[in-house]
């Protein structure tokens, strides 16, 4: 299975100036990992910086992906302030984000929203990092799985092609490889305050069972857990079988930082 680790950088850092030195310093170190054929590093830069730091990393195999795609249109037309599915690709991206709490939360992106921009983002021949995870108030009732099983049904409407509003949709069977989950809690995000193990083991293991029942095409889907992840407990996540990889938000705007956690998920999972 593949192994991730990707950089969400959010709307930092906030000069130019900045993001060439970030992208620059993370391109040469990653060369210098130790990866096989299954490692995949990414960052993912705020639209704006996408080429700038598309130039940084171009000697390196550091992958660029998007932050959100519009859900109007894959291609041009009268959006504005929206950016396409394939002026992301014709930039350099080759993955997007897809349903990030922090969108779900202050864009209200709904179920239909996602679909669309899932449809989008796959026509255009990118790949989609759907982000799920639960609240903190989610967690503590007990709700965490019925939660994301919630979140992943939009997932489910993509094996669903017989069905006259779904079978516009691309069938999610040819797709297995343009696909990664992001287990994310919403309270772990930022915080400093991270689940055990054991925690996003079990949720690893009722996402990966929830991808099978869809298709079984899906199970080799790698799920990443995100939420504060850092050098510090990196190798705890990336001991275990079941964490595919990470995504990394605050931890992925120092380079030194983001490498040491590629370097966790590389090592041990070579
Ligand atoms: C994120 O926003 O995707 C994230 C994981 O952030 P952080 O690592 O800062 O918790």
């Amino acid at each position: 299975m593949k192994t991730w680790v990707i950089g969400n950088w959010k709307k930092n850092p906030a000069s130019l100036k900045d993001v060439e030195q970030l992208a620059t310093a993370i391109g040469q170190q990653a060369n210098a990992l130790n990866k096989n054929d299954s490692s995949n590093i990414m960052i993912i830069p705020s639209a704006l910086h996408i080429v700038p730091a598309s130039q940084a990393v171009a000697a390196s195999d550091v992958l660029i992906g998007c932050q959100d795609i519009s859900a109007k249109s894959a291609t041009v037309g009268a959006f504005t302030g929206d950016n396409s599915a394939q002026q992301m690709r014709e930039a350099g991206v080759s993955w997007s984000l897809v349903g990030h709490s922090e969108r779900r939360q202050y864009h209200r992106e709904s179920g239909e929203v996602l679909i669309a921009k899932i449809k989008n983002t796959l026509e255009q021949g990118l790949g989609v990092i759907f982000c799920i995870g639960e609240t903190l108030v989610a967690h503590d009732l007990g709700k965490t799985i019925p939660v994301l099983q919630e979140q992943l049904a939009v997932i489910k409407e993509f094996a669903n092609s017989s069905d006259s509003v779904t079978s516009s949709l691309p069938n999610i069977v040819d797709y297995a490889d343009k696909l990664i989950i992001a287990y994310e809690p919403v309270w772990a995000i930022g915080t400093g305050k991270v689940p055990t193990v054991a925690e996003v083991e079990a949720v690893h293991q009722e996402i990966r069972d929830y991808l099978i029942k869809v298709d079984d095409s899906l199970a080799d889907v790698p799920i990443i857990y995100g939420g504060s992840v850092n050098p510090d407990n990196a190798g705890q996540f990336a001991n275990s079988d079941k964490i595919q990889g990470a995504l990394v938000g605050g931890a992925s705007l120092d380079a030194d930082k983001f490498l040491q956690i590629a370097d966790s998920f590389f090592t041990i999972k070579s």
